[in-house]
């Protein structure tokens, strides 16, 4: 990846490298058609895979695609390779927010308007059911004009108790943001934990360092833990006031979005209202580009390629769901094995959809048990390789909208498979939204 002149899907122009992460690298481009700068984060699908969060990097594109504001870095589209999947993202000029910092505390009124900027993106998110729950400087990326974006939805729509536990275990060098209440892994409310690390952010602006600091790490935590915090001399009441209410040990207790957006330190020189009508015009000159594209264009090469790029354009959520199966298709998902596994979107809430297993799974006569976040349905006849046994996990993607993942995991493929057709497949169809990467899209996908 270090060649200069690699052009990337005949499309994108590849030049400096912008940053590193985990498991990414971020690369400055230059689309070649439009001369649009963006930026394009390489995921190595190996790493990914390697560490099983493949299906987080699913959930990652399925968020960032929901979220459309102007403070939520963009994500434009998403390509894939047989080895590296990438993110075509909005590129933010600016860098990180954090080497602003670096240099030095910032002016009340600069502090303000980034942390404005930020409860704004977070508010957004909040009231479509995501979490970011990575909030920290790090993440909070600046545009040209140094306006603050939100990035690296990676873990926000994490709910999954083992990967939740990895996500600890892999930011443990960096707990400074994270609320006492994830720290002692009591479960929690997500919305509450991101308000703490936006607390944090808001005192790290102001001091040039960080709220709760100490070399060892289980001191550290004590001081979360109480919220054992001193604001410099230089920080104004209204802010200490403020910063008291959001760094709440109490999740119960803590301020909410909505107060900390009334409190008058906030309210200063806040304009709410400019921000939606900058969101309509956006939206506004994406659907003119899209039309005299496509009645400027008549080249018929060319014309699909911008049909394609108009679908992911419009695209939500749902879409990107069955795309991300279309990827399957092109290798990018080796676990992919359409015919023990089968994946669907559903609009009921995670206790409807396992009772439904139930009611199929006793209608069978199969056995029912749920263990670390699995159901697990197994038959009570042995066939030829041993009893039919289907694995099911359920994954939030918003609080109402649920992926559920089936796999067979014992048994005879086509035992399986009758049994699939015949009967639990049709038996689900009240709680199916869609199937996803069955043979439709798929064919659609491949074009
Ligand atoms: P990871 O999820 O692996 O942590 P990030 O999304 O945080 O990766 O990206 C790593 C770094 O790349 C960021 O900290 C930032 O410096 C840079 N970067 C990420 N997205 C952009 C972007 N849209 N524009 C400019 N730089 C970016
Ligand atoms: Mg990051």
């Amino acid at each position: 990846m270090e060649n200069k002149e690699f052009v990337l899907m005949k499309k994108y122009e590849i030049g400096r490298m912008l940053g590193k992460g985990t498991f990414a690298k971020v690369y400055y481009a230059r689309n070649i058609n439009t001369a649009q700068t963006v930026a394009i984060k390489m995921i190595d699908k190996e790493k990914v895979l390697k560490i099983g969060l493949m299906d987080q990097i699913k959930r990652e594109i399925s968020v960032m695609r929901l979220m459309n504001h102007p403070n939520i870095v963009d994500l434009y589209e998403v390509m894939a390779t047989k080895n590296k999947i990438y993110f075509v993202m909005e590129c933010m000029k600016g860098g990180e927010l954090f080497n602003k910092v670096a240099k030095g505390k910032l002016k009340e009124d600069v502090a303000r308007k980034f942390f404005q900027q930020l409860i704004t993106a977070v508010e957004f998110c909040h009231s479509r059911g995501v979490y970011h729950r990575d909030l920290k400087l790090e993440n909070l990326l600046l545009d040209e004009n140094g306006n603050l974006k939100v990035s690296d939805f990676g873990f926000s729509t994490l709910i999954d108790s083992k990967r939740q536990d990895l996500l600890l275990h892999t930011t443990c060098g960096t707990p400074a943001y994270v609320a006492p209440e994830v720290i002692s892994r009591k479960g929690y409310d997500g919305a509450k934990a991101d308000i703490w690390s936006c607390g944090v952010i808001l005192y790290v602006l102001l001091a040039g360092y960080l709220p709760f600091r100490d070399a060892n790490l289980m001191v550290m935590y004590r001081k979360i833990g109480k919220a054992e915090f001193k604001c410099p001399h230089w920080f104004p009441p209204e802010v200490r006031r403020l910063l008291s209410k959001i760094l709440d040990p109490n999740p119960t207790r803590r301020i909410s979005i909505e107060k900390i957006m009334d409190h008058p330190w906030f309210q200063k020189a806040f304009d709410g209202k400019q921000k939606e009508i900058v969101t309509e015009k956006e939206e506004d000159i994406t659907h003119i580009d899209v039309n005299n594209s496509l009645i400027a264009n008549n080249n018929n090469v060319q014309e699909e390629e911008k049909k394609d790029e108009m679908k992911i354009r419009n695209m939500n959520a749902f879409d990107i769901i069955s795309l991300s199966n279309g990827f399957d298709l092109s290798g990018l998902f080796v676990d992919a094995d359409h015919r023990n596994q089968a994946r669907f979107t559903s609009w009921h809430p995670a206790t409807a959809i396992i009772s439904k297993l139930e009611e199929v799974a006793n209608f069978l006569g199969f056995k029912v048990q749920k263990k670390n976040g699995i159901v697990k349905v197994e038959g009570s006849k042995e066939g030829r390789k041993g009893f039919v046994s289907i694995d099911t996990e359920i994954f939030e993607l918003t609080p109402s909208f649920h992926l559920v993942e089936m796999k067979k995991t014992n048994g005879d493929a086509l035992e399986y498979q009758k049994l699939w057709k015949e009967n639990i497949r049709p038996a689900l169809k009240d709680i199916v939204w869609a199937w996803q990467g069955e043979e439709g899209d798929l064919q659609q996908l491949k074009s």
